[in-house]
């Protein structure tokens, strides 16, 4: 997938100005509220998210430990664990393992770190044929477009879109609007593929420490065929995936199917403890499980960093996001977005090629309030422009412009000396009652027009806060003084 977070503000204004994807978003709130009707059906919600926050702040602490001890008990399963650096390493041990076995194609369930890495495009270029088997993934890497939302990639794309793209790939004969006969078209198509597969690849959402076991939630039952129909099984997770033990995987995957598609518990939920037992009809002879790091292990360092490594992918944050709800998915330019991509994309790919999406933020906290990992999103970004601000190079920070900075620093001089700030504050006062000429002056293109070209300063009180205090005071004093 190439990057484009560099494009983000560009890219943002041209979503803002597509009317499709202006519609479509505005309806995204009942997504918000079927999540909230299912958070409910916990006897206390609250707790549900603050169990879910301790469960995943405690794997982050030890990370390493559970890392080390899953691997120990998947391999005493059959499992093969490999561990990748890098993108590249693990792209590179995935096509090696597919032509060392000969494999013409391999199938895929929806998996996002495989979206991180590229592996599509690894494999392609190596000569073997992927085909995403999740219907949104499937519709996206037909139309060859990222996804729009982490949960659901093709959320937003018009059924009139879909049917073309099905007619020009020739998997329906007769143009269809029918969103069920489209589905029936791609099942078909897929059927096909799952019949005499050698090997398929699947993302894991939850990897179990104690008992070595991978856990799959999902509802079209594709990931299921691509993990039994298949000899060899490819599972790819980023490192944070793991829990400690099955009780709280069992507490993760409540939350995640709430929080994802509002449902108790998704359609298919499947664990599996090592490749297939020699008395077992299904599942692989091979099982491969593939540890991704990426740059997790720099930032993990990093104590507020790693805060981001709680994170279960259950897009709750995205609905409830006014910049996400405004622009949508690929303005972002990678594989996450909304606020988990404004916390992960940077830290992955470095704050450099990333500044316009954290600061894409209006700090309204409403992303952290719905978080069931307790993820504090809007303190990240603040955590961020403090970085970039001081150049920290472990994070790829890009100084900010002299101009900037020069100004921060006047401001700070200012700001801690309380009389001089009192005295600038009084000699400004008369000025700045006249908003109507200023608000005039500061619509006139310049530095300060791409804020307030669409916000007015408000009009001012007649008194400040610290002289209506003041006044208060006195008067309290004077009515004690009275009794
Ligand atoms: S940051 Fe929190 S709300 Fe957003 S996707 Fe991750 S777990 Fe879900």
């Amino acid at each position: 997938m190439q990057i484009k977070t560099g494009q983000f503000a560009e890219a943002a204004k041209a979503a803002l100005n597509d009317s499709y994807t202006r519609i479509f978003l505005d309806g995204m709130h009942k997504k918000v509220k079927e999540r909230l009707r299912s958070m409910e059906t916990f006897p206390d919600p609250a707790a549900a998210r603050e169990l879910g926050a301790s469960i995943r702040a405690e794997t982050v602490a030890e990370l390493p430990e559970l890392l080390e001890k899953f691997e120990k008990n998947a391999t005493a399963q059959g499992a093969r664990v490999i561990w990748a650096r890098d993108a590249e390493q693990a792209n590179q041990f995935i096509v090696e393992l597919a032509r060392e076995n000969g494999i013409a194609y391999v199938t895929k369930g929806k998996s996002m770190v495989s979206e991180e890495i590229g592996l599509n495009d690894a494999l392609v270029e190596n000569g073997i044929n992927v085909f995403e088997t999740d219907l949104g993934e499937f519709i996206i890497q037909l139309l060859d477009r990222p996804p729009f939302h982490i949960v659901g990639p093709a959320i937003n794309i018009p059924v009139e879109e879909i049917c073309d793209i099905f007619l020009e790939k020739k998997i329906i004969e007769k143009p269809t609007l029918d969103p069920v006969e489209l589905g029936y078209a791609a099942r078909r198509f897929l059927r096909d593929k799952f019949q005499g597969l050698e090997m398929g690849i699947t993302g894991i959402n939850i990897a179990v420490a104690e008992t070595g076991t991978i856990i799959n939630v999902e509802n079209e039952g594709n990931i299921r065929f691509n993990k039994s129909s298949p000899k060899i099984q490819v599972s790819i997770m980023s490192l944070e995936k793991v829990v400690a033990t099955m009780k709280d995987a069992v507490h993760v995957m409540r939350l995640l199917c709430r929080n994802c598609t509002g449902q108790k518990l998704s359609a298919y939920v499947t664990l599996d403890s090592g490749p297939k037992a020699p008395d077992e009809i299904d599942g692989p002879e091979q099982l491969y499980i593939v540890i991704v790091d990426n740059g997790r292990s720099d930032f993990y360092a990093d104590p507020k960093a790693r805060e981001a490594l709680r994170c279960i992918r259950c897009g709750a944050c995205l609905g409830s996001c006014p910049v996400y709800t405004k622009i949508g998915g690929y303005p972002y330019g990678w594989a996450y977005s909304g606020p988990i991509g404004q916390v992960l994309n940077p830290l992955l790919l470095g704050l450099d090629k990333t500044g316009e999406i954290y600061r894409a933020s209006t700090l309204c906290g409403n992303c952290k309030s719905v978080c069931p990992v307790g993820i504090d999103h809007p303190s990240l970004f603040l955590y961020f422009r403090s970085i970039d601000a001081e150049k920290d190079p472990p994070f790829r920070a890009a100084a900010r412009p002299w101009q900037e900075a020069a100004f921060f620093t006047f401001w700070a001089w200012i700001v801690s000396r309380i009389s001089l700030w009192h005295l600038l504050r009084k000699l400004a006062r008369p000025l700045l009652n006249r908003y109507d000429q200023i608000n005039r002056f500061l619509k006139i293109p310049g530095p300060l027009n791409k804020w307030h070209r669409t916000r007015d300063l408000p009009q001012l009180p007649e008194k400040t806060f610290r002289e209506r205090w003041t006044h208060l005071n006195s008067e309290v004093g004077r009515r004690k003084g009275e009794k």
